[in-house]
């Protein structure tokens, strides 16, 4: 017990002065008004833990989890308490916790361990995914109503889901795309493909490596990368993280590269954080600081680069922010710039745009009905903005914008889209 409870970083803990500025920012404390359900209130709960005057049993662990982990109230913190690194820790001790006790999860251990620290079987999934829609299947299912002897949770988000590539399209992924053109700095950049996004949204990939390569770019789709870790950091598992950080290292750090890429805001808050994670491993981490100084989101890079987008967009076009894009990376006027550098485009900004939608990794499926309800809550900014179009940085937001589109029935006044995607469409 006293080593699970050494996790915890007193001083960050005490850097909290309960001033309350970060109540407002909170999705969750917007919902209920409950302090357990605010940052303050959590930070409270895990200073109790950590000076053991309160237990690691199911009510914190529920309050722990209830959390989205979008880190808003990071951005409003006048203090600069680093919130996700707090959650983590706090996720970490209960997972240790229960492991002491015997109490995790068999379903939690086969995702978590068996599936995405695999690549692998995460393609094979892909590939089952992929048989299952074009057999038909899936339509039929969803046809007959038997789809609902899945868990809600799976039925409300399979309808937002789009078409899996084929194995045969995935075979025509050469290994290197060369650039087009040569930019003034010609740069070879490694392109981190996700384990999520390489399996639902393949195509969104390779429209990255397309874009890269009109603008200069040499772009490598490196063998031997892993999920990022996000997932299992976030989800109290730090150790199986770090696995990953290294071998996601070790790839990448084999080839030389000027750049790595990446398009997913919570795949990239999670690279960029290599070397907090390895701070303390002599052998890793000067790599990590090397590896996550080469890191950048697509909208970063692009915004560097010669990209010419040729054709006219006659749309009003909005945006909503990824989390872990917007308060983890910082990343916020990037991706803006890259929509209003779109000819014809008329852009809104929406209110509210980096607030969650409520998608947060597996958060709407592990707390649905609070996802569902920050989504509606989300879905009316949407639609204030009167946009046709709402662009997105993250494969989590796109899939919970489209659910939302649906929920909100907008469907056929709006389409909601990856920032990739529709510049693909555009160049
Ligand atoms: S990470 Fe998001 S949901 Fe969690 S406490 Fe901070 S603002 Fe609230
Ligand atoms: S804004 Fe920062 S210092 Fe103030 S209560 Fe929230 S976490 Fe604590």
């Amino acid at each position: 017990m006293i080593d699970v409870l050494k996790k915890f970083d007193m001083d960050e803990l005490l850097n909290c002065m309960h001033c309350g500025f970060c109540l407002p920012a909170c999705p969750t404390f917007q919902q209920t008004g409950l302090e357990t359900y605010s940052p303050r209130g959590r930070i409270a709960l895990m200073k109790g833990v950590a000076e053991s005057k309160l237990p690691i049993d199911e009510e914190f662990e529920h309050n722990m989890y209830a959390c989205l982990g979008c880190r808003a109230c990071e951005t409003a913190c006048p203090a600069g308490v680093k919130y996700g690194e707090l959650i983590e820790t706090a996720r970490e001790v209960v997972e240790d916790t229960k492991k002491a006790a015997g109490r995790q999860s068999f379903g939690r251990r086969i995702v978590l361990k068996r599936l995405f620290m695999h690549p692998r079987r995460m393609k094979l999934t892909g590939r089952a995914l992929w048989a299952l829609q074009a057999s038909g299947l899936q339509e039929l299912a969803s046809k007959t109503g038997l789809v609902q002897i899945l868990p809600r949770e799976m039925t409300e988000m399979q309808v937002a889901v789009d078409r899996v590539a084929s194995p045969a399209d995935r075979k025509k992924r050469t290994r290197v795309v060369k650039a087009e053109q040569r930019a003034p700095v010609a740069r070879k950049v490694g392109l981190f493909t996700g384990c999520i996004m390489d399996v639902m949204f393949y195509e969104t990939n390779q429209a990255t490596a397309r874009l890269l390569s009109k603008a200069g770019c040499d772009v490598v789709f490196v063998d031997q990368q892993q999920c990022c870790g996000a997932l299992h950091a976030h989800s109290g598992e730090k150790a199986d993280a770090k696995v990953l950080a290294k071998q996601n290292i070790e790839a990448f750090e084999a080839l030389d590269l000027d750049v790595i890429v990446n398009n997913a805001g919570g795949c990239g808050a999670a690279l960029k954080e290599y070397h907090h994670w390895l701070k303390d491993d002599p052998v890793w981490a000067d790599r990590a600081r090397n590896f996550v100084a080469k890191v950048r989101d697509i909208s970063e890079l692009l915004t560097t680069l010669p990209l010419q987008v040729t054709k006219t967009l006659n749309a009003r076009v909005t945006y909503q922010d990824s989390c872990h894009l917007a308060h983890g990376q910082g990343v916020r006027k990037q991706p803006r710039d890259l929509i209003r550098s779109i000819p014809g485009v008329e852009y809104i900004e929406m209110e509210n745009a980096d607030g969650c939608c409520g998608s947060a990794g597996i958060y709407n499926i592990t707390n649905f009905d609070m996802s569902m309800r920050v989504l509606d809550d989300k879905m009316n900014h949407v639609a204030d903005a009167k946009a046709s179009i709402v662009v997105t940085a993250n494969p989590g937001c796109l899939l919970q914008m489209k659910k939302g589109i649906i929920r909100a029935g907008l469907e056929g006044r709006m389409e909601a889209v990856h920032i990739v995607d529709l510049l693909d469409r555009l160049v």
